[in-house]
């Protein structure tokens, strides 16, 4: 790919936050991974809706990112143009009990932002660190709460570039699921939440407990990625991986953390092949154990660092 052709595709449709062989380890939560060929950092829908023309018009595969805090981008890196909705695709506004955020947003900061305007259903948003349009795509929840609980629309991008509205049944939300995890050429670009009137202080009771809770059974001061499988019908992932006795297994600089079982913390120089070597470990040995298929939560993309 050449990249200056590259660069004034891009720039004919009025994108300028751009860069090329953009290192993506300081973009994940995990700090790992190789360089994405091209990075968009778009500022608004219509810069979006440029980027998504650019890339066809290039014949460029497109990955859309938020806080890469499901991710694990292996480390060859990305083929083609990552897209970054962040802090400048960030908008939130309030009317009644209706919020509505950009996707772009920080979840956490959404979260507190309901908290602090008397809005009760989004507590459970202040623990995870993604954007709004990660927590859509993921249907991302905790504490006994998902995002399609307090959700009643989000707007998404399709590949002409259209912005169309979803309501909460179009999204086909599931268990960590939803419609944009079938067809990932779909963008979500904002998202309406119907809450309901709240008392402050019992909001942030709440919250100040699960914080004290997450900190105390989960390895948060190294780089990490949150769940690491998702859970079995009926048990626990990092149950089944401890009762293995895999806890504390290292492979390089990744380590099933000693912690908690289902998070693999990077403790300084982790790869992302020694993340998907401990991953692989765990399936194997909880399958030849308990006859249990573990099924990744996390998102694995880009390509071995001999693809390149
Ligand atoms: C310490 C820690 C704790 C966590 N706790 C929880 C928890 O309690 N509950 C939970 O559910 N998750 C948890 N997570 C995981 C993660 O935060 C969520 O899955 C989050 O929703 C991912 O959002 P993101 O913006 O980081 O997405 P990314 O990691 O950037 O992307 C994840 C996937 O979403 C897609 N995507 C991102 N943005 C968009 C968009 N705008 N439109 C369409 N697709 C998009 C990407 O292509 C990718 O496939 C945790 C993670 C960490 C590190």
């Amino acid at each position: 790919m050449q990249a200056n052709i590259t660069q004034s595709t891009f720039a004919n449709y009025g994108v300028t936050h751009i860069t090329v062989d953009e290192p993506l380890a300081p973009h994940t939560t995990w700090r790992i991974g190789g360089p994405a060929d091209v990075f968009v950092v778009p500022h608004s829908v219509d810069e979006l809706r440029g980027a998504v023309l650019a890339a066809n018009q290039l014949g460029l595969p497109r990955l859309i990112i938020g806080k890469g805090s499901n991710l694990l981008v292996q480390d060859g890196g990305i083929r083609g143009v990552v897209i970054k909705l962040g802090d400048k695709f960030s908008e939130v506004t309030i009317e009644g009990t209706e919020l509505v955020a950009m996707a772009g947003k920080s979840y956490i900061s959404v979260g507190n932002i309901a908290i602090k305007n008397n809005l009760q259903g989004l507590e459970f948003a202040t623990g995870i660190p993604g954007s709004v349009g990660g927590a859509v795509m993921m249907n991302a929840g905790a504490h006994g709460s998902e995002t399609k609980d307090v959700l009643a629309f989000a707007d998404v991008m399709d590949d002409s570039g259209e912005v169309r509205r979803f309501d909460k049944e179009a999204l086909q939300f599931g268990y960590r699921h939803s419609i944009l995890k079938d067809d990932p050429t779909l963008i979500a670009v904002a998202a309406g939440f119907v809450l309901r009137p709240g008392d402050q202080e019992e909001m942030m009771k709440r919250r100040t407990g699960w914080t004290l809770r997450r900190s105390s059974t989960q390895p948060l001061s190294k780089p990490n990625c949150g769940s690491v499988f998702r859970n079995p019908v009926g048990t626990h992932a990092g149950y089944l991986i401890e009762s293995a006795g895999l806890k504390g297994l290292r492979r390089g600089d990744a380590q099933i953390s000693p912690k908690h079982a289902n998070f693999i913390v990077n403790l300084g120089h982790a790869t992302a092949a020694d993340v998907l070597w401990l991953m692989h470990h765990a399936q194997e040995t909880v399958r030849a154990i308990y006859g249990i298929d573990l099924e990744t939560e996390v998102r694995i993309v880009g390509e071995p660092a001999s693809g390149r």
